[in-house]
């Protein structure tokens, strides 16, 4: 080694041993591992605690009726009113069995606290509507669930309709390896009507079965810690933050951390609006006294002093500026590959697909799970066709996935979504380019990429029939510019419907080199009439980039 290159621990101790020196090991511990206590619980301090539930489904399938209706059947109503109050997730009795229920139906929320790292929820209810059967959010659920590891029991709703039809559903899910116990399988699957309350009383005696063989526990004598589940200003109270305990109780008078906030509970309120003093493991509890309104999924610690949490959340606060400048945890094809040569087991690369049509889709699919290697697995996480949605880059990024694009485009405030959380989207509109892509990546041979550089968007607000010329769309560019060289693409809801070049930028009655954002101009496509109001141009460059991986 050379005299400025760093050796590891190991080699540095068995070198200088030979030199007759002895070598101790610095371990460096940072405040947060100082403060926060994150010690093991030793087996006997544990207790049983209750099942945190999250509702999914596509939507419209009944999944807030789920909610409400498991809600007014079950949660003894308070004082004379029986006020119940909305903080994001709520508590039953289940005969004498507790469940926690997260109230935001749907999976965006649970995989946007996913992606910050908090994995508050241990099982998942599947709302299938009878008389509709799979659709595109059924499946991204499934696949939110899957990517989570947990289970799933599938509520088949509305079977109260006359045109429910459970076994075409049954049948279907199969396809997404949710087999029923009926067929053999392992899924759950409970027949209910959240309009009559038909079935319910089963559903939820299977999520106490189900949360029975996960043997949930917690220990409630620690510190409390646990993740933010929804969080708001309130004009007279301040920032309140719904707080879902997961180890500890948490207790009026705690001092406090929470991303890059601290504070002190000032006052705890229940599901039911009622004043509490303290809450245990799995118990939502909306909590006052935040210095500021943290993120949902940011997590919970309760530390010794008010100095020392104020401490790490200055500290975490100076990070985050960092951070906010390097974003350096990104997923890139590129750190994907330098993990790999520091690593010497199996790496997993995951894919996002999103498709504009089903065959390319499986197309895409089937060729990239040829790919996989003994050294590189390549696990699609989800596969969709449509735009590009946020579900998608929040998945991706809990998943720490990179997002495969063909023949579709982000909007632009989803390029901001992707940014914001790091995620790696590529573009391909040939798939053998897009296999190359990913089989030179792995191979780490990624040759020099034309890579595309985008420049800017603009709506369609008007389109002119121009004699001779064609069809000219009146637009307004709405982020970046568009260069009258340019190579351009038309999609309507996100979805590509050309490709190809400009034929004519106008301003005004002037040619125009470049139009930018905020500006109107008349843009012309080379060979390409079919331009409607309301879609997106969006301009790109490609450029030769030298590989550097
Ligand atoms: P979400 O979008 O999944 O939260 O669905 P909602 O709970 O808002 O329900 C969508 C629609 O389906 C509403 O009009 C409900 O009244 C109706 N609905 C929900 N569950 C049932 C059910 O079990 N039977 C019938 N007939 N209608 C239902």
């Amino acid at each position: 080694a050379s005299l400025s290159q760093i050796i590891d621990f190991d080699t540095a101790a068995i070198i200088a041993e030979e030199l007759g020196c002895k070598v101790e090991k610095e371990v460096i511990v940072t405040i947060e591992e100082k403060l926060i206590d994150t010690a093991e619980d030793k087996a006997e301090d544990l207790e049983p605690r209750a099942p945190v539930v999250v509702v999914m489904g596509h939507v419209d399938h009944g999944k807030t009726s789920l909610l409400d209706y498991i809600r007014n059947a079950n949660v003894v109503s308070g004082e004379a009113g029986g006020i119940t109050q909305h903080i994001g997730a709520y508590q039953v009795q289940v005969k004498g069995q507790p469940i926690t229920f997260l109230d935001t139906p749907g999976h965006e929320a649970f995989t946007a606290m996913r992606a910050r790292g908090a994995m508050v929820t241990d099982i998942a209810i599947l709302v299938v509507a009878a008389d509709d059967g799979i659709m595109p959010q059924t499946v991204e659920s499934i696949n939110h669930a899957k990517a989570a590891g947990i289970p799933i029991i599938v509520a088949i709703n509305k079977m109260d309709k006359p045109e429910a039809n459970p076994e075409r559903i049954k049948e279907q899910l199969t396809a997404y390896e949710l087999v029923p116990e009926e067929w053999g399988g392992e899924t759950i699957i409970c027949p209910i009507s959240a309009k009559t309350g038909e079935g319910i009383d089963n559903l939820l005696e299977m999520v106490n079965l189900t949360a029975e063989m996960q043997e949930l526990k917690a220990n409630p004598n620690r510190s409390a810690h646990g993740a933010v589940i929804e969080a708001r200003l309130d004009k007279g109270r301040g920032p309140i933050a719904t707080v879902l305990i997961q180890e500890g109780t948490l207790k009026q008078g705690d001092n406090f951390v929470c991303g890059p906030f601290s504070g002190r509970v000032r006052a705890l309120t229940n599901d039911q609006g009622k004043k509490v003093k303290e809450a245990g493991p799995s118990l939502p509890v909306e909590v006052q006294g935040f210095e500021g309104v943290p993120v949902a999924g940011e997590e919970f610690f309760v530390v010794a002093d008010e100095k020392l949490a104020r401490r790490i959340a200055d500290s975490r606060a100076a990070k985050q500026r960092e951070r906010d400048l390097a974003s350096e945890s990104r997923v890139t094809l590129e750190t994907f590959l330098s993990q790999r040569a520091s690593d010497q087991e199996t790496l997993t690369l995951n894919l996002v697909v999103k498709a504009d049509v089903q065959g390319s889709l499986e197309a895409i699919t089937e060729a990239l799970n040829k790919q996989s290697t003994d050294k590189v697995h390549l696990n699609v996480v989800h596969g969709g066709t449509g735009a590009i949605t946020e579900s998608d880059i929040l998945l991706a990024s809990a998943s720490k996935a990179i997002i495969i694009g063909f023949n579709v485009r982000p909007t632009s405030k989803i390029k901001d979504v992707a940014e914001h959380e790091n995620v790696d989207i590529r573009f391909y509109d040939i798939i053998y380019k897009l296999v190359d892509d990913i089989k030179s990546a792995m191979a780490g041979l990624l040759a020099p990429v034309q890579r595309e550089v985008y420049l800017g968007q603009a709506e369609v607000r008007e389109t002119f029939s121009v004699p001779k010329i064609g069809v000219i769309a009146g637009s307004y560019v709405a982020d970046g510019k568009i260069a009258r060289n340019a190579g351009v693409r038309l999609l309507r809801d996100g979805v590509v419907v050309y490709t190809g070049k400009i034929s004519s930028l106008k301003r005004f009655k002037d040619d125009a080199k470049e139009v930018v954002k905020g500006n109107e101009c008349g843009v012309g496509l080379e060979n390409f009439n079919d331009v409607k109001i309301g879609d997106i141009i969006e301009a790109f460059e490609t450029v030769e980039e030298a590989a550097t991986l």
